[in-house]
């Protein structure tokens, strides 16, 4: 652990987003915190550790002095404080007026402004929090779902550290091993077999390879991800659009359709925040709109990370159906044919046909047509039907499965299988990595611990191993920002925001 800093100048700023609000705080943290809040507002009571206090806001006007505002302040005293400095926090009535008031005053008696995160870098430079558990607190302030809320505050309780530590402590423990037999080699300190050093590495391995692949699940749930729902006009896209939006709604941002006409919503499939796209606009159907339509499916492919294909249970595929499957064929894809209410009063029948479509339950990997009806041809000339080779090779591998928008038949297990193809089938799990640098830390000290494992296999002098598990450890240190530059922590915390 490095030696932890104290800070020697107070910082302040508010605490509660900018505006009006039932109640504003203004937070001071640092040696002066105390003294400056004691000249900020007039104390009815001496201010003691954990304990609220009444007192005034006065506005200096001239001569005489006027209450403004009655406030409610808090100290805590160092280190049992959230920075493990002296902490002030005065809460008003969430009058910016007022805040802005506490605040230049505060910095007239000696406070300066804080930067975005710098109560919490301050937690972490006295040692309070790990760099893990300092990202979680962003985290869980900007989580947009439950799910999101309850990963960053385990991973705040210090769940991903508790994964690292026995990692890096049989690490270390290595490395200790190696250094020994180098430090007195002409003593009598037996050199540690190869057989041994090999052992040890490949215990080591597992738990991070697993860390490593927590990841899938965990960069989800951290970010979301992007679904767009694509298909010819009038399959039943904006209808499906809306029967997910209709009950997953979670998060209320619906951004108003681009200029690309893509409209958008954020919803919430099993607690991991998706951005639905819908190429909406020209559904008119007319060849030249058909033509537009489908292109604007196509950038919305572009960006997305999971695609839903519409296709119309009781239309034949056309040319750009096929084009559009075969696009989407290596991608986390899942093809919904819609209207399938109307199959059962047409003529036309479902084929089971299970065989391409290995993660769906029966009733929902049923194919277009029946082999028995003479579809109507495509474009290119070959029947649409289930025994279509053309039509084979599309479906072929992606999970298909009949949905009807109308009467919403088919949207829980739609629903079911975005999640599936989000995390990968992923399970939640405590301790997850959640972001790139994360993910990069782990990542070098696997590729470091292999590095190892190969130099020991190769016969390679101890000392050289050595520099390969110390790359790894520093690595490991780096993820809870033991050994993370000045640089990186700065753009940390600069990701933060004022007051946190
Ligand atoms: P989009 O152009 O692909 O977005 O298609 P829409 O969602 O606008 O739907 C086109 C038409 O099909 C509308 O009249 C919908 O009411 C109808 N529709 C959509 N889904 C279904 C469905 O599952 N069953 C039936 N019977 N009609 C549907």
């Amino acid at each position: 652990m490095p030696a932890p800093q104290i800070a020697t100048d107070t910082i302040a700023a508010a605490a509660t987003p900018p505006g009006r609000g039932g109640i504003g705080i203004v937070r001071l943290s640092g040696p002066q915190a105390a003294s400056i809040a004691a000249q900020l507002v007039r104390l009815r009571h001496p201010l003691e550790h954990a304990h609220a206090r009444l007192a005034d806001v006065l506005d200096a006007d001239g001569d005489e002095a006027t209450r403004i505002d009655e406030a409610l302040i808090t100290l805590f005293r160092a280190p049992h404080s959230y920075t493990a400095e002296d902490l002030v926090e005065i809460a008003t009535h969430g009058s910016p007026v007022v805040q802005d008031l506490l605040l230049r005053r505060a910095l007239e008696l000696g406070a300066r402004l804080a930067e975005p995160g710098e109560f919490t870098q301050r937690a972490f430079l006295a040692g309070r929090l790990d760099l893990t558990q300092a990202e979680a607190v962003r985290d869980l302030i900007e989580a947009q779902t439950l799910t999101q809320a309850r990963q960053a505050a385990s991973q705040m309780g210090g769940a991903l550290s508790r994964r690292v530590a026995p990692v890096k402590q049989s690490l270390v423990g290595l490395v200790a091993l190696l250094e020994a037999g180098i430090d007195f080699a002409e003593d009598d300190v037996d050199v540690t077999p190869a057989q041994e050093i090999a052992r040890r590495i490949a215990e080591l391995t597992p738990s991070l390879a697993a860390l490593e692949a927590s990841f899938a699940r965990g960069r989800i749930v951290h970010d979301g991800l992007t679904l767009a729902i694509v298909g010819r006009p009038n399959v039943g896209k904006s209808s499906l659009f809306n029967r997910l939006v209709e009950r997953d709604r979670a998060i209320v941002t619906a951004k108003p359709g681009t200029t690309r006409d893509l409209v958008t919503e954020r919803i919430s499939i099993g607690g991991i925040p998706i951005e639905l796209v819908d190429t909406a606009g020209l559904r008119e159907g007319r060849e030249e709109a058909e033509q537009l339509g489908i292109a604007r499916s196509r950038e919305a492919l572009a960006d997305a990370a999971l695609v839903v294909v519409v296709l119309d249970a009781t239309q034949p595929l056309n040319d750009e159906e096929h084009r559009l499957l075969a696009a989407v064929e290596s991608r986390p894809a899942i093809v919904a044919i819609n209207k399938s209410d109307l199959l059962e009063s047409s003529s036309l029948e479902l084929t089971d046909t299970n065989a391409t479509s290995h993660e769906s339950p029966p009733q929902d990997s049923s194919r277009l047509y029946a082999s028995n009806v003479d579809g109507p041809r495509s474009e290119s000339g070959s029947p649409s039907c289930a025994h279509d080779p053309a039509l084979d090779t599309h479906l072929g591998g992606l999970t298909a499965l009949r949905t009807s928008a109308l009467t919403g038949e088919g949207i829980p297990a739609l629903r079911e299988k975005i999640l599936v193809l989000a995390t990968g089938g992923a399970a939640a799990e405590p301790g997850m990595l959640t972001n790139l640098r994360q993910h990069q830390a782990v990542i070098t000290a696997l590729g470091a611990l292999d590095d190892a494992a190969k130099a020991n296999l190769g016969g390679i002098p101890h000392e050289m191993i050595l520099l390969d598990l110390y790359r790894a450890l520093w690595a490991l240190d780096s993820l809870t920002g033991q050994t993370t530059s000045d640089d990186i922590l700065s753009l940390i915390f600069s990701t933060f925001c004022i007051g946190k």
